[in-house]
């Protein structure tokens, strides 16, 4: 029998399988899915069984064999290694790091596995007996017999023994001390022999009786009567209760927002949508979901979740960041309760590999989760929904450079069912496919509850200039906030940009403290008190005088939230303010409470980035206020306007969502432009049609696709040169549909000393790029990486 792996070295110039025999002994174990170890030149690799086979088209003596078994139970699945010889070519990435991307961190090589045993009573081979005779658990590592792996792989489908995963020594599976309760005549008995100054456990056991025959955990036992543990162990020492350690997961923090637990009688727009929906609730079609603000986009995801989950089909929800994960899990953990599991960065290991194996297990049928929670492994998915489907989070920019949209479509053509994309608004190219009949285009284009969209005001900061006004609040804007503090009304305030980034600069000499290693300017971090390089992550203190003028006249620029913050309570005396942004939600659950407490009326201004511009949905808000719409306006971006579009529109409908109207205000420098018009307007379509004509002039998607190939060296000559070498080589494969743009230095063209290039092709068809693309990784890996060259290639770059 021989088996092809797929090992862990992403520096092999090719990307394939390697051959190995399974030892006769192994042959019962191994199946597609099963990490193993493997030699690989004098080393030992950890590996991934794709295929078995009969027979090696190489000379059989000359392989090697497989050394040893890391899972009895494939980690796995078939459509998952589908997936990955599909993703290898679609992004240009190795086998390896697709598969990993699928799987939890706790699966990964570093890991210990251990097999523990869950029924003793239904073990019957002798040799298991004896493994378990004085243990619970054994490091699957430790089983060195064959034989007897093939009896667990057997006791682990039944469900007698379970694999599990040990990260870093720590087991990662987390257990409770639970208790069963004695019967009342049990315990009575017990009672009647206790010694009478034994108070505290008589306290104990009488209320025991109360909780007679109740499985109960320790720690509620402890909270409930307040006895000390030394008590509690005296007690069922007796025998008044059985104990047990059983599993418990690790629950991720969900804060209960109050939300509405049964559907809602769908509108008529709804219905239809929920109608063309239904139609199609077999096929792998794509649909998407073009609905304003509070159009009841969500409701729909719900209804639709409902009956998948009653056909005992699964779902996958997206959403972009896990600032929006509260209020989304909160909507879903109130409808479908336990059945929902939770993904996103801000899980520790242990909770993330706990939420992947309720999904892998079949407990759960829901997964709502970030870009990475559409690998999750269900085996029988009835729908995956991306909601604010433009997000350009949806797109990974490291390897692997997938795009969660691109794993939804042929996850969705695997199971046969359909794709949701859902905003208010869509990408440019997800709108352009929907219009050519690519995608079906369902759209909603009024609330819910039938309440207007906010009036939108945009404000000339210039004229606010001219008359004196140098606060970073207009004379409107001021005022709209002090009518919401009266009348008691929430304010949100946004602010395009991302944190607290300000620079130092030198009124005198013009000088920017810039990073020693990289081509940017540092950024000040208040709440450390340091400079700090977002890119490599040097840090210095602040310097007190000009490095280049000696000058003392240095000071920091730029607007970020805290700044905002020291103005509104300079300008709303006694305004109650809570700050969203990366320096508010560093630690675990802050985006949650941060909701929680202004949900609750703790405050009444929400003042942040981009992290509250889209999902919220509390109904005293009846104010928004754009404090500097242009920034993004200004990014030196294809999709800049896009992008402010999207803001300006997501974060104008955080206003005014229920019963009370909404106002918007957005402050600008440039007013006239038409992105902000058609954003004042609502108007999607009429900014789709004006953003497509400059994307055809400019030749760019989604007329034009774009691959984007970036060089990195040490030395500025070598970066250039193959830079350029590579332009040329391309030019000569490529057909006159394509333009090789470049070379030219990346925007940031120096990053931990090592200098940066790139080069862009645009094209609209071009038969064979793969495999033309291919090539020129396999001489980059053959020859160029040798010189401490880098390359990488994105196949759709999210920026360039
Ligand atoms: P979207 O996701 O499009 O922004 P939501 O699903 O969040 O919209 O709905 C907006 C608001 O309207 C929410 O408060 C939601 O509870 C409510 N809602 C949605 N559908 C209905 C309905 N059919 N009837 C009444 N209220 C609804
Ligand atoms: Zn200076
Ligand atoms: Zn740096």
């Amino acid at each position: 029998m021989i088996a092809e792996v797929i090992v862990d070295i992403a520096a092999y110039p090719i990307d394939k399988p390697f051959d190995y025999v399974v030892p006769k002994e192994m042959e019962d174990i191994v199946e597609p899915g099963v990490r193993v170890k493997v030699p690989f030149g004098n080393r030992k690799l950890l590996g991934f069984i794709t295929e078995i086979k009969d027979e090696s088209d190489l000379n059989i003596v000359k392989l090697k064999q497989i050394e040893e078994i890391l899972d009895i139970t494939p980690v796995l699945t078939k459509e998952m290694l589908e997936m990955a010889d599909w993703m290898k070519n679609h992004v240009l990435c190795f086998e390896i790091d697709a598969l990993f991307a699928m799987l939890p961190s706790a699966l990964k090589a570093k890991y210990e596995r251990v097999i523990r045993l869950k029924d003793r009573s239904r073990l019957v081979d002798s040799e298991a007996q004896a493994l378990f005779e004085k243990r619970e658990a054994i490091p699957l590592h430790d089983v060195t017999s064959m034989k007897l792996l093939s009896i667990l792989k057997k006791y682990s489908e039944e469900g007698i023994i379970e694999v599990e995963t040990i990260v870093k020594q720590k087991t990662s599976v987390k257990k409770e001390r639970i208790l069963t309760i004695q019967s009342e005549t049990e315990i009575s008995k017990l009672l009647s022999l206790l010694s009478p100054q034994a108070k505290k456990q008589k306290e104990l056991m009488d209320w025991m009786i109360g909780h007679a025959g109740e499985i109960l955990s320790a720690k509620y036992v402890l909270e409930s009567t307040g006895v000390q543990p030394a008590v509690l162990n005296a007690v069922i020492e007796k025998g008044a209760a059985i104990t047990s350690m059983e599993e418990v997961y690790r629950d991720p923090n969900i804060v209960d927002l109050g939300d509405h637990s049964v559907p809602f009688q769908v509108t008529e727009e709804q219905a239809k949508v929920m109608d063309a929906l239904m139609k199609e609730k077999d096929q792998p079609a794509t649909f998407l979901l073009h609905g304003v603000t509070g159009s009841g986009k969500t409701e729909i995801y719900l209804q639709m979740i409902q009956d998948v989950i009653s056909r005992g089909k699964e779902a996958i929800v997206l959403v972009p960041e896990i600032s929006l994960t509260p209020q989304m899990n909160s909507r879903f953990k109130s409808r479908f309760g336990d059945l929902v599991a939770v993904m996103h960065s801000g899980l520790s290991a242990g909770e993330k590999y706990d939420e992947w194996r309720k999904i892998q297990r079949g407990e759960v049928k829901v997964v709502v989760g970030a870009r990475s929670a559409i690998f999750a492994p269900f085996t029988n998915l009835g729908v995956i929904i991306l909601d604010e489907e433009h997000e350009s989070t949806y797109k990974q920019d490291d390897t692997p450079r997938y795009h969660a949209r691109d794993i939804a479509i042929w996850r969705s053509q695997y199971y046969s069912c359909p794709v949701i994309l859902g905003s208010a608004t869509p990408s440019l190219e997800s709108y352009a496919r929907a219009s050519k009949g690519v995608y079906r285009l369902l759209t909603m284009k009024e609330r819910a509850n039938h309440h207007p969209l906010p009036a939108v005001h945009v404000v000339d900061m210039r004229d606010e200039l001219k008359n004196g006004n140098r606060s970073m609040f207009s004379v409107d804007l001021a005022d709209a906030v002090r009518k919401r503090l009266e009348r008691k009304e929430q304010i949100v305030l946004f602010l395009n940009k991302r944190g607290y980034s300000s620079f130092v600069l030198c009124r005198d000499c013009g000088t920017t403290v810039q990073c020693p290693n990289c081509d940017i300017s540092l950024t000040y971090h208040r709440a450390s008190e340091v400079l700090r390089c977002h890119y490599c992550g040097h840090e210095e203190h602040v310097p007190t005088n000009c490095p280049e003028c000696s000058s003392e006249h240095i000071r920091f620029f730029g607007t970020g939230t805290q700044k905002v913050e020291e103005e509104v309570s300079k300008l709303f005396p006694g305004a109650r303010v809570l700050r969203m942004d990366v320096d508010t939600t560093r630690q675990k659950g802050a985006h949650e409470a941060i909701l929680k407490d202004f949900g609750d009326g703790k405050a009444d201004i929400l003042l942040g980035t981009q992290m509250i511009a889209k999902g919220l949905d509390f109904p005293n808000i009846t104010l928004v206020g754009v404090l500097t719409a242009d920034t993004t306006l200004n990014l030196s971006d294809f999709r800049a306007a896009e992008k402010t579009f999207q803001l300006l529109t997501q974060v104008s409908g955080r206003a005014g969502r229920h019963d009370k109207p909404g106002e918007v205000f957005i402050q600008t420098y440039s007013p006239e432009h038409y992105a902000i018009q058609h954003a004042k307007n609502h108007s999607y379509e009429p900014f789709y049609r004006q953003e497509m004509m400059a994307r055809k002039q400019y030749e760019y998607p989604p007329f034009y696709y774009l691959t984007l190939i970036q060089f990195s060296h040490e030395d500025l000559m070598k970066v250039s040169e193959y830079a350029g070498k590579t332009v040329e080589w391309l030019r000569q494969r490529l057909s006159d549909q394509s333009a090789v743009i470049g070379p030219t230095a990346a925007a940031i063209s120096r990053v931990n000393n090592r200098y940066r290039y790139q080069c862009l092709i645009k094209y609209k068809k071009e038969i064979g790029l793969t495999e033309t693309l291919q090539q020129l990784i396999k001489m980059y890996r053959t020859e160029w990486l040798k010189t401490g060259l880098y390359m990488t290639i994105d196949m759709d770059p999210s920026t360039i």
